[in-house]
């Protein structure tokens, strides 16, 4: 994830003018950090999800197992392991009972 100084100083160097192959990179730096973002911010949402399952069930007085903070970003069940795809650079997530979900990266 880029600092601020690095966003700051991009941003600096495009008022300036910069162009050409830099200014490329840093555009491709810019959008991996969106990326890198985004699924920060879906992961959160799933732990989000998570908790609010659990506080549920505590208030309506049925036994809730505490989360084992694995939940797969793609359904927002719990998995029993993680592990890289082997076709490309995304997750796949294993559930119990054999169920497999795949998250690009
Ligand atoms: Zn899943």
């Amino acid at each position: 994830m880029l600092s601020d100084y690095e966003a700051a100083e991009i941003e600096r160097r495009f008022r300036e003018g910069e162009k050409g192959p830099v200014a490329i990179t840093w555009v491709g730096k810019l959008l991996e950090d969106r990326r890198e973002r985004l699924r920060h911010q879906a992961y959160l949402r799933t732990r989000v999800k998570a908790a609010f399952v659990y506080l549920d069930k505590l208030l309506e007085g049925k036994s809730a197992s505490l989360p084992t903070g694995r939940i797969c970003p793609k359904c927002t069940r719990e998995y029993e392991v993680a592990r890289p795809h082997a076709a490309s650079r995304g997750k796949v997530y294993v559930h119990s009972g054999g169920k497999e979900c795949l998250v690009p990266e």
